[in-house]
C-alpha cells in the first residue's frame, strides 16, 4: 500500500496555523495527510497578548481551537511538543504530554514525516542582563500574559484598598516596561485604558490617574521602525497620557523591586515587563543537526529549506535567511494588522485593533515591505 505524503507542520501560530490550513485546502487528504504538531489546545493572535496582559481582551473569547479548525480544514491535530529530529528516519519525536500534576498521559511519540515545516516562534531575548529572567514577566504566551494580568490585578486591589484606608497616601502602581518597540509601546497606552474601566468592575477609588508607568529604550527614541516623526508623535501621546519615556537608557540590571539603568537611576516598579528583543526558542541549537545563528534561528535559504535538509522547512520567527554582502539574515515583513486576518475568523477584537492602528502599522508595512 502506498503511503499518503505526510507533512508535518510544527507550531500552531502565526506562520504554522495558516500554512497547515492552506495546504490542507490546497491538497485534501486523498493523497496527503497534513499534521498540525502544536503543545497547547488553543491559539491566540500574539499580537493580542498585550491586551490579554492589560486586561482589555478576555483570552477565552479570541482563541481558536485546533481540534475544530483541523476537523474543519481537513488537518490532524497532535498536541505535544517537539522534542528532536531523528532525521535519519525522518521523524519528528515528540515529548510525553504530561498532565497538571505531572502525571503522564501519553507516552513519547515519533511521527513520520516527508516533509516537515518547523513554525516554533520566537522567544523575548532579555540579552543576559542580570536579574531580567528572574525578575521581569515576559509576553511570549498566553500563560505568561495571563500571569501579567493577574499580578496587575492584585497590585490595583492593593492600591485601592490603601487609596480607601488612607485617602491621601498617595499609593500607586508602578509599572516598568523595557523596550519601546510596538509591544512596549502599545502596553503602556493599553495599560491606562485598562486601568481607566477598573472602576467599574468593583475598584471604585482606582482610575488610571493611579498608575505610574516608565518606558524604558535603550536606543535615542521610541519605536525604532518608524519615521522619526510618527516616532515623535507616539511619543507625545504616551507622556499625555501620563507615561515616563526614558530614551538612550541602558538597563544593567533588574532586581525584584526596581529596574537598574546604567546610568546607576532605579527605576522603582511594583511590575516588570521585559519587551525588547527576538530570539530562536534555545532547544533549536543544535536541533537535529540543523544549522541555526548565534540568535538560535534556523538558517534557511531563499526557498525557506534548511540549509543542511531538503526536506525540513522553517518559517516565521525561528528562522533565518541570510543574504549575500551582508552579515544580517533578511528582514522579517511585518505585517500590519489591517491586513493580517486571524486564520479561522476575523474576531472583533482583532477588528478593533484594526482601526486603532491603523495608521501606526500602515506606516511600518510600507517601510518595511519594501
Ligand atoms: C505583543 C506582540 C505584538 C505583536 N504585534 C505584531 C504586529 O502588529 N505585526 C506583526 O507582524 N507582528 C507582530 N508581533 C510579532 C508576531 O506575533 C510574530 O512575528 C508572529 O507571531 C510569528 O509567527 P510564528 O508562526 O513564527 O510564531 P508564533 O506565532 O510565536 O507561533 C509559534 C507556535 O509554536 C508553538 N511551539 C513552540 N515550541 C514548540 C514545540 N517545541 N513543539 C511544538 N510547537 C511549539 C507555540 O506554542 C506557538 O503556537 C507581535 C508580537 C507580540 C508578542
Amino acid at each position: 500500500m502506498q503511503l499518503k505524503t505526510q507533512i508535518v507542520v510544527v507550531g500552531g501560530g502565526a506562520g504554522g496555523l495558516e500554512l497547515v490550513r492552506k495546504l490542507s485546502a490546497r491538497y485534501g487528504r486523498a493523497r496527503h495527510d497534513m499534521i498540525l504538531l502544536e503543545p497547547n489546545r488553543t491559539h491566540i493572535w500574539k499580537p493580542l497578548l498585550h491586551e490579554v496582559a492589560a486586561g482589555s481582551l478576555d483570552a477565552n473569547l479570541d482563541e481558536v481551537g485546533y481540534r475544530s479548525h483541523g476537523h474543519r480544514w481537513g488537518y490532524r491535530f497532535f498536541m505535544g511538543r517537539l522534542e528532536s529530529i531523528d532525521r535519519d528516519a525522518r521523524q519528528a519525536i515528540v515529548a510525553p504530554l504530561l498532565d497538571e500534576d505531572g502525571a503522564e498521559i501519553v507516552g513519547r511519540q515519533r511521527i513520520r514525516y516527508d516533509y516537515l515545516v518547523l513554525a516554533l516562534g520566537g522567544v523575548t531575548n532579555s540579552y543576559a542582563t542580570p536579574g531580567a529572567d528572574r525578575h521581569c514577566i515576559f509576553l511570549d504566551d498566553r500563560q505568561q500574559a495571563d500571569r501579567f494580568r493577574l499580578k496587575l490585578l492584585n497590585q490595583c486591589l492593593r492600591v485601592s484598598r490603601q487609596t480607601s484606608a488612607e485617602p491621601g497616601s498617595g499609593a500607586r502602581v508602578r509599572i516598568a516596561i523595557v523596550g519601546a518597540g510596538a509591544t512596549g509601546v502599545e502596553l503602556a497606552a493599553e495599560l491606562y485604558n485598562a486601568a481607566a474601566g477598573l472602576r467599574h468592575y468593583g475598584l471604585e477609588v482606582f482610575d488610571e490617574s493611579r498608575l505610574d508607568i516608565t518606558l524604558i529604550e535603550a536606543g535615542p527614541r521610541i519605536l525604532p521602525a518608524l519615521p522619526e516623526r510618527l516616532s515623535d508623535a507616539a511619543r507625545d501621546e504616551l507622556e499625555a497620557l501620563g507615561v515616563r519615556v526614558l530614551t538612550g537608557a541602558r538597563v544593567a540590571e533588574v532586581t525584584d523591586t526596581a529596574v537598574v539603568l546604567a546610568t546607576g537611576e532605579r527605576v522603582q516598579a511594583d511590575l516588570r515587563v521585559w519587551a525588547a528583543g527576538v530570539k530562536g526558542p534555545d532547544f533549536l541549537q543544535g536541533l537535529g543537526g540543523l544549522e541555526s545563528d548565534r540568535d538560535n534561528r534556523l538558517l534557511v535559504r531563499s526557498t525557506l529549506q534548511t540549509t543542511r535538509d531538503d526536506r525540513i522547512f522553517a518559517i516565521g520567527d525561528c528562522c533565518a535567511c541570510p543574504q549575500s554582502g551582508s552579515d544580517r539574515p533578511v528582514r522579517p515583513v511585518r505585517r500590519p494588522r489591517t491586513r493580517w486576518r486571524t486564520p479561522p475568523s476575523p474576531t472583533c477584537a482583532v477588528c478593533r485593533k484594526a482601526s486603532r492602528l491603523l495608521i501606526l502599522f500602515t506606516a511600518i508595512s510600507a517601510r518595511w515591505c519594501r
